[in-house]
Order: C-alpha cells, then structure tokens, then sequence
C-alpha cells in the first residue's frame, strides 16, 4: 500500500547521484542520567532532526550542488512530512520517495550532560521499502550515473538495486550498520565504503591488523575498490584496477561533532565518482567533506555547501 507524493521523475533527466536508503525523524531528548530498568527521569523539550543515513547522504550530495534523488519509504505522517520536505529544502528530488505502509522510521536519542547517548531506532518504513519497490523504480534508477546505499533498509532491498544496475550505472555501498553481504552485493561494489568497525566486521577480526591489511583483504571479497574512512586521519583507497592503496589525509580542523561525518563523506565521493574523477581524486575531495562537516554541530546541518568546503 503506497503512492508516490510527488509526480516521479522524468526518465530522461540524469540525476549525478540516486540515494536508496533510510529516512528517519531523530527524536532528541537531554537528561541529567539515563534512565535504568524500570525507572522514568524528567527530560528537556523534544528536538526533532531528519535524519536516517539515506536522507542524510541525499542532503549532504545536494548541498555540494550535485543533481540527487532519493528512493525510499516515509509513513503517511507528520515526521514523514517532515524529510520530505527536509530533502526539497535541500533541493533533493523527492520524487522516488514512497509513502505508507507503516509509521515513518524514528530513532529515539537520549542524550546525558557527558554526551553520552542511549538510542532506539524503530525502523518503521524503512523496513518496508521492498525489492518490488525497487523493480517499480526501475526509470529513476536508469538516470542515475551513481546509486548509493546502505544498510538500514532490508539486505534484499539492498541486493535487488545491485542487480537492477545498468552497466555503467555505479553502486558505491557503505555497510552501515554492518552485515554480512551476499557476494553478489560484494562483486557490485565500486567502491564498497567502511569506517574501521565495518571493515573489521566484514573480515571477521576483531583486533591487530592495518589499513592496508584491511584493504587487501576486502578487496579479495569481490569489490572492485574499497574505501576506508579513517576519521581524524583521512581515508584509505584501493582500487583494484590501481597500483595498491593510497593514504589520503584529511585536513586538519577542530572537530566539535562527527556525526554524520561518515554519510558526508560517502555522499561526496559518490558524486565526485559520478563525475569522472579517480577514486583518489574523489576521495581528496570528500576528505575535505567529512572535515567541513565535524566542524558543526548536528549531522544534517553540518552538511556543507561546496563554497565551504573550498573555504576550508
Ligand atoms: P560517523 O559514523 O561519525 O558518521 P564514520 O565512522 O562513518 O563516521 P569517519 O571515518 O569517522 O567515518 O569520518 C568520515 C570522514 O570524515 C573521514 O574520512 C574524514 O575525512 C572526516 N573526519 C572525521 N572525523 C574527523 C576529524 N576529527 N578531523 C578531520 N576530519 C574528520
């Protein structure tokens, strides 16, 4: 049970980058303590951020000025209208994203005086963006010269756009919250983009090792370049059409919040990749990125425009 809100888009138009992914309303609450079992404490107003990692890699794309849609699922509610128009704010196009089935996704953030957070995300309709939704976007998905995903939609959502790509038609993944992949998501992967926890999970160690070591073994799993984000210090590519991985060190700045940091990222490099530019080249650019965004609070907010990031 669904409808498209907006008119879907144009076949011919080209977007630079498709988001297919998750869209949240993050519900904040501060504490003096969080509360224990059984216990109920006093908290400050509620804030509500859209967020989720789709949206948030939608936004961060059309900030730099790239041509973004978004193709996922929001309920027929007052937080799903509330990304929707996070996202045309932000000029993403909305018109891919689905509507109803189920509540909008939330995550419910408890947040202490240390910082210190408790979270329970409800998935909502992000659970219940399906492989046939995906078979039903197959015009939206033919513009697109990139399509970014995630994993807070269901793995076989995830495993339906990689098979439902043109050649051509680019798959950047970012595994986040890991999970095992099948290999047919693995082999789709150009490149597959983990931050030190996934790279870890993903390769079954849970200590020792470097980088490089990560790289090599990640890239023996089938993708085609791995890209591994490496916060304060930049990122690692490895392309395997390349000469081995190269260190690409982010600029250094006074970090105040690195939320978001890693969907920043991801969503810059996608655009750059769709552009033309080497893996190298697009993450030099996307280092600059996730940098300009730890620089302020929140994660979509943080976002930044393509002037302040050559401001940088
Ligand atoms: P998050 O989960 O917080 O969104 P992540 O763990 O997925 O992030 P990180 O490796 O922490 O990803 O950050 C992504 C990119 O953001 C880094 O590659 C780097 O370019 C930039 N970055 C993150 N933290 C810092 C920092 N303290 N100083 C400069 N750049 C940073």
């Amino acid at each position: 049970m669904y409808e498209h809100e907006d008119p879907a888009p144009a076949a011919p138009s080209r977007y630079d980058l498709l988001v297919v992914g998750s869209a949240n309303a993050d519900l904040v609450v501060g504490v003096d303590r969080r509360p224990g079992p059984g216990e109920t404490v006093l908290g400050s107003d509620l804030v509500v951020h859209p967020g989720g990692k789709g949206a948030n890699q939608a936004v961060a794309a059309a900030r730099l000025g790239a041509r973004t849609a978004l193709l996922a699922r929001v309920g027929d509610d007052a937080h799903g209208r509330l990304l929707r128009d996070s996202q045309r704010e932000a000029g993403v196009d909305t018109g891919g994203v689905l509507v109803g089935g189920a509540p909008t996704g939330v995550a419910l953030i408890t947040v202490d005086p240390s910082g210190d957070n408790s979270i329970v995300v409800s998935p909502g309709a992000n659970a219940r963006l399906t492989p046939e939704d995906i078979q039903g976007a197959g015009a939206l998905i033919a513009a697109a010269r990139v399509v970014s995903v995630q994993l807070e939609i269901p793995l076989d959502t995830v495993a339906a756009t990689a098979r439902s790509l043109r050649p051509g038609t680019r798959l950047v993944l970012n595994p986040s919250p890991p999970a095992p992949l099948p290999d047919e998501v693995l082999a789709a992967c150009d490149p597959l983009v983990v931050n030190e926890h996934e790279a870890r999970f993903i390769l079954g160690v849970s200590a020792g090792g470097t980088p490089e070591a990560w790289a090599q073994g990640l890239t023996a799993l089938g993708p085609r370049s791995v890209v591994i984000t490496l916060g304060a210090e930049g990122a690692l590519v490895a392309d395997t059409r390349g000469d081995g991985a190269v260190h690409v060190p982010s600029p250094r700045v006074d970090a105040v919040d690195t939320t978001g940091a890693g969907d920043a990222f991801t969503a810059a490099l996608a655009w750059r990749l769709g552009l033309g530019e080497a893996l190298a080249e697009a993450a030099a650019f996307a280092v600059r990125v996730g940098a300009a965004a730890v620089t302020k609070e929140g994660a979509q907010a943080s976002f930044p425009t393509a002037e302040e990031v050559a401001a940088l």
